[in-house]
């Protein structure tokens, strides 16, 4: 079972700090989060193929909104225009740690 966040707090407008419920801290940047962007546009559905080519996102990126969805995710909204990804706590947890 992946943590529950206790804490998601905007650091700077490049990263997002996650305080986990088991007391560990992990940071995602924000183009750490765009390349996992997990959205139909991004990823395609059937296949799990990922579309969105990482080596597209401008190196100065910057996240302008983070909102919860309900109890289980965040939406995040860049400054590429992307909104459509929905990051669902486990995938936060695991990026958060291999980063
Ligand atoms: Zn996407």
């Amino acid at each position: 079972m992946a943590p529950q966040p206790r804490t998601i707090t905007r650091t700077d407008p490049s990263r997002i700090e996650f305080e986990w419920d088991n007391g560990e801290k992990t940071v995602l940047s924000a183009i750490e989060l765009r390349s996992m962007c997990p959205c139909a546009a991004c990823v395609d559905e059937l296949s799990g193929v990922r579309r969105h080519n990482p080596a597209s996102v401008p190196p100065d990126l910057v996240h302008r909104d983070v909102r919860l969805v309900g109890n289980y995710a965040i939406t995040l909204m860049f400054s590429d225009g992307h909104s459509t990804g929905i990051y669902p706590f486990p995938m936060l947890w695991e990026h958060g740690r291999r980063a």
